[in-house]
């Protein structure tokens, strides 16, 4: 029967938008919409926009205003569950950004089609026209003449109104894709696939082929023909090229056209569903590990405190098989892309196709491809970094967050600004999944609430295997300047480490948290250092580039061959960053292979793994790197760790610098003698007694804890409070101050002592705005919701003042 009623939808848009908006459902499309699925609305001055909007809510209150008609409906499911939208709401308030703005980040790109959006063919796509409709092919002319464009231009071209659906559909067939595809430098994987020529197909010819050869004594070719022969079920079917023995025969039979090669296209997620599995019951755990099983099976959630190699993957594998073999799912989230490589292989060895992996440096085709994967019930197992929070999840059991502590799980740009670790425990509360944070140096917040009860705690405290802790040297620099054992910025004691190493056929890292090559360029005689225009912080001397750039806005200028002041030739590098340290090592141990790992080494999607892939098969000796390298790598043949200038890494501004001070060291610290023993760690510093060198030395992360925790105590810091920094940009000083003093004034009038500022944060200048911040400060035990409405109303205010609405007002809840 036909449904005559009148329907509403409130729908969510994936913008900078305070809350829903709300539109009419034409007559003909009633019974089609669905909650959590994606319709086409116009939005914006004079209509002029369409966007693919959420649908929150069906429901029959007409508003008191005329509304508009959606466009046309998307999906036929719903691509996004109520527990979703849920913690986007959750999100949004507690983080305090808008709900759309959770929205934009949370869709994967391929599912946030708007009429801004450029298309362009698909790089695949083979040219067929034959299954296309009238205006599938109109899209497909247009594009062979314009490249790339906007949705809503070929709407107009083609005189289609409907047109999203239409995109939608080929975008899902891969005849076009997104541009922004591209702009991840897209590249379908292809490999060489071999073939027999069609005219060797039937037994005969092939006899005579085999017996010309013979003939002729090409032994060798008969050999690699007889194998391809063999795989290639006498001709029938088509052998990946590396598997068949490369070299001169192959390439003759390929030449005289006894073999043909053809590059295909490969799926873009692997299959694993014919990889052997190891059971998971295979896995027999130690005593301590086992405890730790025991407790953790509880319900609630935990902290894993365990040693670097302790084995805590072990635990958590453990744990995931029993969600798998009950038919949930676990989650399974880690800090860092780069660490997912050697997680993804260790738990497919054990759940194979189960296996989901989600994270941003894979490309939208992917991204979109894993979520409606999971949409559709296909993995148990979801690994990810902090983005694969918001995967659409069916039954989530388990949420496992590894290296709980890292930095790397803070959003900071652009909102929301979210802890992926924060937002895992609230994503767990709403499934009723436990949670079990892990790490071998936890954040103070998570060591607090294990030790006042709020968290389990389960402890290793040794490696697995019967292996002790790297055994931890200082170096005090001074001393060794003035002995004369220093050698550019390595001490002898660890020039000694590394050519012992390498010696023995070991490995080493060396742990530098500065990139570059050095960090300024200073004039000797007039003492200026080159300034990024954009941004109040020097330049940074990259070699491999020949310039000086600037790390917080990409600004990058020749390297000047005078000072630009005084004219001076005499300028000089001072500050090292990872490429002279790479540099130097090559040239002191120049038959070791070293390589780098930093964000300059992998911009590229595939790099990292690549650099871990060599690392881990010993095609690389040194591997010199950022905090990239610290975090839980497990390398076999790793004996030293050099930590070239620990006093860098202590003596960074922030409540947290002695945490994060310790966390890095120990945690590089802990990449050496995972499987042997004699690992040693090498840390040089001008401070031998600084108490968080002395913490790092002993392996105290009970001291280290009890320090801060005290600290945190006195100077009203997390955990006792809660901190929500404002930070007001401007492209102009004056108005910036003005606004901020505003600013400051009207919430002290409602938070008094809580406020702290304006003040000018340590970089006041970036991208040619000026920064200032206003810090409010919370006791934990009170509610902040009212509160933030306050703010959020303030911050409102400001922008009504006059010539203040260019001010813009960030605001980051718990910053790092
Ligand atoms: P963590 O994550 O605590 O740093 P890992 O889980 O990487 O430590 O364990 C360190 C090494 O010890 C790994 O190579 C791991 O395979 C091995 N290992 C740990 N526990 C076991 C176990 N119960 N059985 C076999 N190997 C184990
Ligand atoms: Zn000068
Ligand atoms: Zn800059």
């Amino acid at each position: 029967m036909e449904d005559l009623q009148v329907y509403f939808v409130d729908v969510l848009l994936p913008l900078h938008l305070p809350g829903t908006y709300t539109y009419r459902v034409p007559q003909e499309l009633n019974g089609q919409v669905k909650v959590g699925a994606r319709v086409v609305v116009q939005f914006g001055a004079k209509n002029a926009r369409m966007y693919s909007a959420l649908v929150r809510r069906i429901h029959q209150e007409a508003p008191h205003w005329r509304s508009k008609y959606i466009i046309g409906v998307l999906d036929e499911e719903p691509i996004v569950t109520e527990c979703q939208m849920e913690l986007w709401e959750w999100m949004a308030r507690y983080y305090m950004c808008c709900p759309g703005d959770v929205m934009a980040c949370a869709l994967p790109a391929g599912l946030k089609l708007a009429s801004e959006s450029a298309v362009t063919i698909h790089p695949e796509f083979t040219g067929e026209l034959s299954s296309l409709s009238k205006h599938e092919r109109q899209v497909v002319d247009l594009l062979s003449e314009h490249p790339v464009m906007r949705v809503v231009d070929i709407s107009r071209a083609i005189g289609v109104q409907k047109i999203m659906p239409l995109i939608r559909g080929m975008i899902e067939r891969e005849i076009v894709v997104m541009d922004e595809e591209l702009k991840e430098r897209f590249r379908p994987r292809k490999s060489a696939y071999v073939m027999l020529a069609a005219c060797f197909q039937d037994e005969a010819s092939q006899k005579a082929l085999f017996d010309e050869l013979e003939k002729k004594k090409r032994v060798k070719q008969v050999e690699v023909l007889m194998q391809f022969m063999q795989l290639s079920k006498f001709g029938k079917e088509v052998v990946p090229k590396r598997v068949l023995p490369q070299g001169s025969a192959l390439q003759t039979l390929i030449k005289n056209g006894v073999l043909t090669v053809e590059e295909r296209v490969e799926s873009r997620l692997k299959d694993y569903s014919d990889a052997e599995l190891t059971d998971p019951s295979s896995i027999v755990l130690n005593d301590e590990q086992q405890q730790a099983y025991n407790l953790l099976r509880g319900d609630g959630t935990f902290l894993l405190h365990g040693v670097t190699s302790s084995g805590k993957t072990e635990v958590y594998i453990k744990l995931i098989d029993e969600v798998v073999r009950s038919g949930k799912q676990a989650l399974f989230l880690l800090p860092e892309i780069a660490l997912t490589a050697q997680i993804i292989n260790r738990l497919r060895k054990y759940f194979g196709d189960k296996v989901g992996v989600y994270h941003s440096r894979f490309s939208m085709s992917e991204r979109t491809e894993v979520w409606q994967r999971t949409l559709a019930g296909n993995y148990q197992v979801l690994l990810g970094a902090r983005s694969a929070v918001f995967l659409p999840f069916k039954d989530l059991a388990l949420v496992i967050v590894d290296e709980e502590h890292d930095n790397s799980y803070k959003q900071y740009e652009p909102a929301p600004r979210y802890h992926a670790r924060d937002a895992a425990l609230y994503l767990a509360r709403l499934w009723g999944a436990r949670t079990v944070l892990g790490s071998a140096t936890p954040s103070v917040e998570s060591f607090y609430n294990a030790q006042t009860g709020k968290y389990g705690l389960a402890t290793l405290t040794k490696r697995y295997g019967g292996f002790t802790l790297p055994k931890v040297t200082c170096v005090d620099m001074k001393e060794a300047f003035r002995q004369g054992q220093v050698k550019g910025h390595f001490s002898s004691t660890l020039l000694q480490a590394i050519g012992e190493a390498l010696e023995q056929k070991q490995q080493v890292i060396l742990f530098q948290n500065r990139r570059g090559f050095s960090l300024r360029l200073e004039c000797d005689d007039c003492h200026e250092v080159p300034h990024c225009i954009h941004c109040d912080v020097s330049l940074v001397y990259h070699k491999a580039t020949g310039s000086l750039r600037c790390h917080y806005c990409g600004y990058s200028i020749p390297v000047p061959s005078e000072c630009p002041a005084c004219h001076s030739s005499h300028l000089k590098m001072t500050g090292v960053g990872t490429e002279r340290i790479e540099e130097d090592l090559q040239i002191m141990f120049p038959e070791a292979r070293v390589a780098r790992m930093d964000l300059d080494s992998t911009l590229q999607k595939n790099q990292y793994m690549e650099l871990i892939n060599d690392f881990e098969q010993r095609k690389i000796d040194i591997l010199v790197g950022t905090q990239m390298v610290t975090k839980g790598l497990d390398f076999e043949h790793v004996s030293v760790v050099g930590i070239v200038n620990a006093d860098n890494i202590i003596n960074y501004p922030s409540f947290r610098s002695y945490e994060h001070a310790f966390q890095q060291m120990t945690q590089v610290s802990g990449r050496a003698g995972r499987h042997g023993t004699g690992g040693q760690v090498i840390l040089q510093t001008y401070n031998p007694h600084h108490q968080v060198i002395e913490n790092v030395m002993k392996a105290d992360y009970q001291a280290l804890y009890e320090e801060q925790i005290q600290e945190r105590r006195v100077f009203l810091y997390p955990p006792f409070y809660r901190l929500i920094e404002i930070t007001l940009k401007h492209r102009d000083a004056e108005v910036l101050n003005a606004a901020a003093d505003w600013m400051a004034a009207q919430l002290r009038s409602v938070f008094a002592a809580r406020v702290l500022g304006p003040e000018y944060p340590l970089v006041s200048r970036i991208r040619g705005l000026y920064l200032k911040t206003i810090t409010l400060r919370f006791e934990k035990n009170e509610p902040v919701s009212d509160a933030k409405r306050v703010i959020w109303q303030i911050g409102d205010d400001l922008a009504k003042q006059e010539g203040w609405s260019g001010v813009n007002v960030i605001y980051d809840v718990d910053p790092a």
